[in-house]
């Protein structure tokens, strides 16, 4: 599976750590996003390297498209829709 930021191209690794609300870390490409230890869905995903925000489907490359309105429903904050 090819995983990397949409803006810089950054591959996350394997040690790759992100952190949530909650206050756990871990690597959220294991878990489609989703903080295993609340449960929180982290819809958006920070660039370790760019600091840029990009959904998180966005990341996987080689994934055929997917349903985007189950995906994008909290994250329409640009487009308003
Ligand atoms: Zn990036
Ligand atoms: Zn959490």
């Amino acid at each position: 599976m090819e995983i990397y930021c949409p803006k810089c191209e950054w591959e996350p690794p394997a040690s790759a750590r992100w952190s949530c609300s909650c206050g756990h870390s871990w690597n959220t490409f294991d878990t489609q996003g989703q903080c295993p230890e609340c449960g929180k869905v982290w819809r958006e995903t920070q660039c370790l390297q760019c600091k840029k925000w990009s959904p998180h489907h966005d990341w996987y490359h080689d994934y055929p498209p997917i349903d985007l309105e189950e995906i994008t429903e909290e994250t329409a904050v640009e487009e308003g829709a």
